[in-house]
């Protein structure tokens, strides 16, 4: 399994990382399935909808994903990940974020140190649920 993206998505996720910060920013990807996992096409930046705490936590409200799922559905697409960001903390899952982790989906998180995104990694959550498993990111081209 791997997730291709492209190097657009890529600027795109990192930008509202450091918009966003010290905050965490919260997105999706819309893609489609491939042979060996996934290809990204479109980033879908959400608003990080939780009250307290944004710093560490990011909630996305349902009827966000409702309409992302709507929008990629006229597409023809499916929402293949869901991106957020670490301020100042590495790019690895927290409990919070394995408690609240929905198979399926690729799970990118952006590490933004002092504002600047530094580096990304994709997770995918385990069928048992028991833990995240690093994703392997093709990076394609420039559109
Ligand atoms: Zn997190």
């Amino acid at each position: 399994m791997a997730i291709q993206l492209t190097q657009k998505i890529v600027q795109q996720f990192q930008l509202h990382g450091e918009k966003d910060y010290p905050h965490e920013s919260c997105g999706f990807i819309l893609g489609q399935w491939t042979n060996n996992g996934t290809e990204a096409l479109e980033y879908v930046p959400a608003e990080n909808t939780k009250d307290e705490n944004r710093e560490r936590r990011f909630l996305i409200a349902p009827n966000a994903y409702q309409q992302v799922e709507d929008e990629a559905d006229k597409k023809g697409l499916a929402v293949i990940s869901i991106v957020h960001s670490h301020p100042d903390h590495p790019d690895e899952p927290s409990e919070f974020d394995r408690v609240h982790a929905w198979p399926g989906f690729s799970y990118i998180i952006i590490s933004v140190a002092e504002g600047v995104a530094t580096q990304f990694r994709s997770w995918r959550l385990e069928a048992d649920r028991s833990s995240f498993i690093e994703e392997k990111i093709i990076i394609k081209g420039n559109n």
